[in-house]
C-alpha cells in the first residue's frame, strides 16, 4: 500500500456549516485558493442542493481553482447527486461525494428505513453518481455506530457501483483511537472488491479525539483523511488539518505517511480563515495557535537561546510562522514595505502596493512599533473585495456607564458626504445606529469582538462584527489604534457587503 495520504479539506463544507463561520461567495473563493495553494488534494466546496449560494459557491469554485479536485456532497438522492454534478462539472478534478446514513439509530429515528432499502439506495446513488461524473466518493454516515458487517455489504454495493473512495466517519464524534484503528482495519480486510480503492476517515472532535482518531485511520489503512483549517465544523468541529499535516510530517519516524501539503502555508491559511470569519483560534490551540511557538518560561528562553531543539520539536518557520519581530517604522519606504509583504508571502502589485503604503503611513504615524501581525491586518483590512459604496470620514462618540451613549458620524459616497448624530446603548451601537441612519440600512448586530493583533498599549485593535440585514448575515472587519474608529468600520464594512450584495441580487432579478 503507497504511503501517501491524501488530504480532503472540507473548511468550505462541513467547516463553513458551523455557527459563526459562514462565508460569502468572495470569501469562499478566496479560501479555496488559498487551500490550492496549500496544495491539498481535495476541497469540498459545499453542499449544491442545500442553497442556491451553496450551488454558486461551489460552481465559482470548481471553475477557479487550479489544482485540486473540487467536491460537491449529496444526499443519496438523484435530486442532490445531479445538482452536485451540476455545480462541479466544470473543475479539471470533479469529484461527487455521496452519503446515507447506516447506523441502526440513524435508520431508525432519522430515514425511518430497513437495512436492505438502505443497502440498495446506496447502490443505486452511486450508480447515478457514476453516470454523470467518473470520480465518486461514498461515505456511510454515522459509521462507527453501524454493525460492521451490515457496513461491509454497504461498502462493497458502493465499490462494485463504481466508488472510488469510501469513507469511514465517525460523525458523533464518540470512537476512541484504540477501537477506531481496528474498526477501519477490519472493514478494509473484510471487503473483497477492495482493488483500487481509497479509504478515508472523517472524525468528529467531540471528545478531542478528531486528529488522535485520523492518524490511527490512517495506521490501519485510510490514505484519505477529511479535515479542515483550525479544526473548524459542526459542533466541536472536525480532525484539524494542522494538526495531522504536522503529525505526520514531525513524527515520520513513527509514521512513515507523506502528504503533499506546503506546510509553509500553514500558518497564512489558518490567518486567512480567522480573518474571513472572525471565528478566532485559542491561543495554545495547537500549531496555529499565538502561542504555539512561544516561549515564555525563563529556563525554556535559556534553552531556546542555546540551541531550539532543546524546547521545539518543529520550527515555526516549517508552518509558515514569520519570527514576528519589529519590522518597520514611519521612516520605511515602499521598497522596504514591499520586501516585508513579500517575506510574510503577499505579493502585491503595484496598485496594492500604494494602497497598503497608505494605510501604513497612517498607522506608523500613530505607533512607533509595526508588528508583522499589523501588516498583515492592514493587508486583509485595507485592499478590499468588496467596493466601498461608503467610507467613513469622521467619528466621534461619546459614552460612560450612566446614560445613553452618543456618537457622530461623517460618510462619503462619491461626492457626497453626509453628517448624522444617534443615540444608543453603549458608544458602538450609537455609532451603528448613526451609520444605519446614514445608508439607509437596518442592521441588527448579532456578535461584536474586539482583540489585539499586535503587543503593546498602542496595539492594533480589530474589530470583527457579525450582522444581520434582512434575512442575510454579513460579517465585518477593521483593524485600528481606536476601538471605536475599528468598531464603526468594521460596522461600515459589513453595511458595504449587504449593499453590494443587493445591488447584484437587483441586478439577477
Ligand atoms: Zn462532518
Amino acid at each position: 500500500m503507497s504511503d501517501r495520504v491524501y488530504i480532503f479539506d472540507t473548511t468550505l463544507r462541513d467547516g463553513e456549516q458551523s455557527p459563526g463561520c459562514s462565508m460569502n461567495l468572495e470569501e469562499k473563493l478566496k479560501m479555496a485558493r488559498k487551500l490550492d495553494l496549500l496544495n491539498v488534494d481535495i476541497i469540498e466546496a459545499g453542499f449544491p442542493i442545500a442553497s442556491e449560494g451553496d450551488f454558486e459557491a461551489v460552481r465559482m469554485v470548481a471553475a477557479e481553482v487550479e489544482n485540486c479536485t473540487i467536491a460537491g456532497l449529496a444526499r443519496a438522492h438523484k435530486l442532490d447527486i445531479e445538482r452536485a454534478a451540476e455545480a462541479v462539472k466544470g473543475a479539471r478534478k470533479p469529484r461527487i461525494h455521496t452519503f446515507i446514513a447506516t447506523s441502526d439509530i440513524h435508520l431508525e429515528h432519522k430515514l425511518r428505513k430497513s437495512r436492505a432499502e438502505v443497502l440498495k439506495q446506496s447502490a443505486e446513488a452511486v450508480k447515478i453518481a457514476r453516470d454523470l461524473c467518473d470520480d465518486v466518493e461514498f461515505s456511510a454516515e454515522d459509521a462507527t455506530r453501524s454493525d460492521i458487517g451490515y457496513l461491509v455489504e454497504v461498502f462493497e454495493a458502493a465499490i462494485e457501483q463504481g466508488a472510488r473512495t469510501i469513507n469511514i466517519p465517525d460523525t458523533v464524534g464518540y470512537a476512541l483511537p484504540q477501537e477506531f484503528g481496528p474498526f477501519v482495519n477490519e472493514i478494509i480486510s473484510r471487503i473483497s472488491n477492495k482493488e483500487g480503492v481509497v479509504f478515508s476517515c472523517h472524525c468528529h472532535n467531540d471528545l478531542g479525539l478528531g486528529v488522535a482518531n485520523s492518524l490511527a485511520g490512517v495506521e490501519n489503512g485510510c490514505r484519505q483523511v477529511e479535515c479542515t483549517i483550525n479544526g473548524i465544523g459542526e459542533r466541536a468541529g472536525n480532525a484539524a488539518l494542522e494538526e495531522i499535516v504536522m503529525a505526520l510530517r514531525t513524527r515520520k519516524d513513527r509514521m512513515p505517511y507523506h502528504t503533499e501539503v506546503v506546510t509553509e502555508e500553514i500558518y497564512p491559511a489558518s490567518r486567512m480563515l480567522t480573518n474571513l470569519t472572525g471565528a478566532y483560534v485559542q491561543a495554545n490551540k495547537a500549531i496555529v495557535g499565538k502561542n504555539a511557538f512561544a516561549h515564555e518560561a525563563g529556563i525554556h528562553q535559556d534553552g531556546m537561546l542555546k540551541k531550539a531543539i532543546t524546547y521545539e520539536i518543529m520550527t515555526p518557520q516549517s508552518v509558515g510562522i514569520v519570527s514576528s519581530t519589529l519590522v518597520l517604522g514611519k521612516h520605511s519606504g515602499r521598497h522596504a514595505l514591499h520586501n516585508k509583504f513579500e517575506e510574510l508571502g503577499y505579493a502585491l502589485d503595484k496598485e496594492e502596493l500604494n494602497r497598503a503604503y497608505f494605510f501604513f503611513t497612517k498607522l506608523a504615524d500613530q505607533k512607533k512599533e509595526v508588528y508583522d501581525e499589523d501588516l498583515i491586518a492592514i493587508i486583509q483590512d485595507g485592499i478590499k473585495l468588496i467596493p466601498d459604496t461608503w467610507s467613513l470620514k469622521y467619528v466621534h462618540s461619546a459614552g460612560g456607564n450612566q446614560e445613553l451613549s452618543t456618537a457622530v458620524v461623517k460618510l462619503q459616497r462619491g461626492e457626497e458626504i453626509r453628517t448624522e448624530s444617534a443615540f444608543g446603548d453603549g458608544p458602538v451601537d450609537a455609532c451603528c445606529k448613526a451609520i444605519d441612519a446614514l445608508t439607509g440600512q437596518s442592521g441588527r448586530l448579532l456578535e461584536y469582538s474586539v482583540s489585539s493583533v499586535s503587543r503593546g498599549k498602542d496595539a492594533l485593535g480589530e474589530a470583527f462584527v457579525h450582522v444581520q440585514f434582512n434575512d442575510r448575515t454579513y460579517t465585518g472587519k477593521a483593524a485600528s489604534v481606536d476601538v471605536i474608529d475599528a468598531s464603526a468600520r468594521a460596522y461600515l464594512n459589513a453595511v458595504n457587503k449587504a449593499i453590494h450584495e443587493q445591488k447584484r441580487l437587483k441586478e439577477e432579478a
